[in-house]
């Protein structure tokens, strides 16, 4: 927390939390009235006690147009992106911003004294700014992309697994170029809201054009998803070779997207990313306005080995394509990974 409390303020907080009942739902800015305390402190506050176990994070979505309560969830890789309002009778897009986060008790300290309010207070107009997941995501209160992607235990071995298989040969060149592809959909699986589909055949007016190695579609909202634009679905291109391919790679993915009205592409490979890949990708963003990015073995490596995020790498190699950045943005302190 920044700010520190006053003792008179410490009881204050402690007299509400002791007043709050397990079905309580409070919100920053109910919080914040209640306590008597401005909004950024109480919103401090709350995540604070969320981080020691005293309360837990709830999500409230709301229809953008009409305000109607549409769900709640406990998680937000449980938030899908779209869902059908029924007060507007239509699918609708959701936001970060509809999006509203609620606080209940999960392991009260005190000692439980009378707790003053049963029922579930669930505001029914539209939600404030301040209590939406958009302002705790611009606050940094909450990472998504650790929500989103999060392997277990179980699932870091499996995935190391298919790593050390990429290296190893088999007895065909078909069998060998699969191990990359099986590791890539494994890992892209393990993000909550993505489906992997492999070996998906792609056609222009009807006519076979070529095969697309994987196919992720978008189900929950997401914000790396915001960052790519607005695309529910990409495309992914495995490339087993272990010398540096020229950029023809880039050049075909580009045909391949356009014919299919993609905007999102990945190469991943085993061998190193060609060193001119981030200004090449680049002039295809301003002149097509299709986004390539380029993963290696040691992109791979950073995420299976050192257990780096996969969400947050992505954002960064597409925030370095559109920059055209000349430094490593990890150098300039901007990402983790
Ligand atoms: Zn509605």
């Amino acid at each position: 927390m920044e700010k520190p409390i006053s003792l008179e303020q410490y009881v204050v907080v402690e007299n509400y939390i002791n007043s709050l009942s397990y079905n309580t739902k409070i919100t920053i800015s109910k919080a914040a009235q209640q306590l008597r305390l401005d909004d950024s402190l109480t919103g401090n506050l709350l995540a604070a006690l969320v981080d020691i176990g005293v309360l837990q994070y709830g999500f409230v979505i709301r229809c953008p147009e009409c305000s109607l309560l549409l769900k709640t969830a406990e998680d937000i890789a449980n938030i899908e992106h779209e869902t059908y309002c029924y007060g507007c009778d239509e699918i609708i897009q959701i936001e970060p911003s509809d999006i509203e986060v609620i606080y209940t008790l999960f392991n009260c300290p005190f000692q439980q004294g009378q707790q003053n309010d049963k029922k579930p207070a669930l505001v029914t107009s539209a939600v404030h700014k301040i209590d939406s997941l958009a302002h705790l995501i611009s606050l940094g209160k909450v990472n998504i992309n650790t929500e989103f992607f999060a392997p277990t235990d179980s699932e870091w071995e499996e995935l190391y697994e298919g790593y050390s298989n990429i290296f190893t040969s088999k007895s065909t060149t078909t069998k060998t170029g699969y191990t990359l592809e099986k590791l890539t959909m494994d890992l892209f699986d393990k993000c909550k809201h993505f489906c992997v589909t492999g070996g998906l055949r792609i056609s222009s007016d009807g006519n076979y054009t070529s095969q697309i190695d994987c196919y992720v579609r978008n189900t929950l909202y997401n914000p790396v998803v915001s960052l790519i634009g607005d695309v529910d679905s990409f495309v992914i291109e495995c490339k087993n070779e272990t010398r540096t391919p020229r950029g023809e790679y880039m050049k075909k993915l580009r045909s391949d997207m356009l014919d299919t009205g993609k905007h999102f592409g990945i190469i991943i490979s085993k061998c190193k990313a060609p060193r001119t890949f981030v200004s090449l990708s680049n002039k295809i963003f301003l002149n097509s306005k299709i986004t390539i990015i380029w993963m290696d073995s040691e992109d791979l490596m950073n995420i299976i080995i050192h257990k780096q995020n996969l969400l947050e790498m992505l954002a960064r190699k597409i925030e370095e394509v559109r920059l055209t950045a000349t430094k490593d943005l990890r150098a300039l302190g901007l990402y983790d990974c």
